[in-house]
């Protein structure tokens, strides 16, 4: 597996290899979320690189960007046993030279939702993907469902500005109790940790009542906040349902399903996760 510290060095990993080249983006302090969209890329690719890079862009001035978990040798440990072929690890200044002002925005899908609670986070995500896409130059890129809105910010930007990479959409992978992985878990004391099931929790009671024939998006929306309110430790941001594509609020879930996407508060740490909800038909409906 090589290490490329610098564009110079990754440019000419690329300019040596052929074949189909998968790529994963992360920021690193990998877990089984992230493999899980290596070992995808490895089956479906033949070449696969990953980049680890801590963006400092998407964070805003209150976030947690200088305690973000970093742990290089153990991440490359892990890429190395997945049978990377490159890891890409380029300082700040390779990323953001001296006098970089050039940003790209995505509007509308990125105003809502994380965008809006995070002002500047998904300029941040689009540029710094962008930039990246552009680097590796892959046939292939692997984003976790997880972050749901981001993926389609993503989706938008390479149908948007003619990017020659397929963008391909991976499944959140769970704790046994449901907790999303997320490199913010390790921030959790013992306490919180098992508060912040409650997350899961409130998403899989909206899904339930979904599947039990509950349409409106107004009554999911008050299981999902009645649910977050019963545990002490954690504190809603906001709860959506939202058309899976557009990201824009549905009232009611139609046969084109729907997104319920949350962010809440866990001690201090932010968590988001989403779960998809599918037009089951209830009792009198039509399937399609
Ligand atoms: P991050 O390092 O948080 O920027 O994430 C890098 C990529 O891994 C993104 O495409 C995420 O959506 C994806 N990812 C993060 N957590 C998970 C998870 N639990 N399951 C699947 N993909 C994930």
């Amino acid at each position: 597996m090589q290490v490329a510290e610098t564009i110079e060095a990754l440019r000419a990993w690329r300019a040596a290899v052929s074949g189909v080249v998968g790529f994963v983006p992360t920021m690193g302090a990998l877990h089984d979320g992230h493999l899980s969209l290596v070992r995808r890329a490895r089956r479906e690719c033949e070449r696969v690189a990953v980049s680890i890079f801590v963006n400092p862009a998407q964070f805003g001035p209150l976030e947690d960007f200088q305690s973000y978990p970093r742990d290089l040798s153990r991440d490359l440990n892990l890429l190395g046993a997945e049978g990377v072929d490159l890891v890409f690890v380029p300082a700040q200044s390779a990323i953001y030279p001296e006098g970089f002002v050039t940003w790209v925005t995505v509007e509308r899908l990125a105003k809502r939702w994380e965008g809006a609670s995070r002002p500047g986070h998904f300029r941040g995500v689009a540029t710094v993907v962008l930039k990246l896409l552009n680097l590796v130059r892959p046939e292939r890129a692997y984003f976790g469902e997880k972050d749901y809105q981001q993926l389609r910010v993503v989706e938008r930007l390479v149908r948007d500005l003619g990017v020659p990479t397929a963008i391909v959409p991976c499944p959140t992978v769970r704790e046994p109790d449901g907790l999303a992985l997320s490199s913010r878990n390790a921030y959790f004391s013992p306490e919180e940790r098992r508060a912040a099931t409650v997350l899961w929790r409130a998403l899989a009671a909206a899904l339930d009542e979904c599947v039990k024939g509950e349409r409106s998006t107004a009554r999911l929306c008050r299981v999902v906040k009645s649910v977050i309110g019963e545990e002490p430790l954690a504190r809603l941001d906001y709860v959506a349902v939202a058309d899976p594509e557009t990201l824009e609020p549905v009232k009611q879930i139609d046969q084109r399903g729907a997104v319920c996407c949350l962010a809440a508060w866990v001690g201090k740490v932010r968590l988001i996760d989403n779960v998809r909800l599918e037009p089951v038909p209830s009792k009198g409906e039509e399937r399609a």
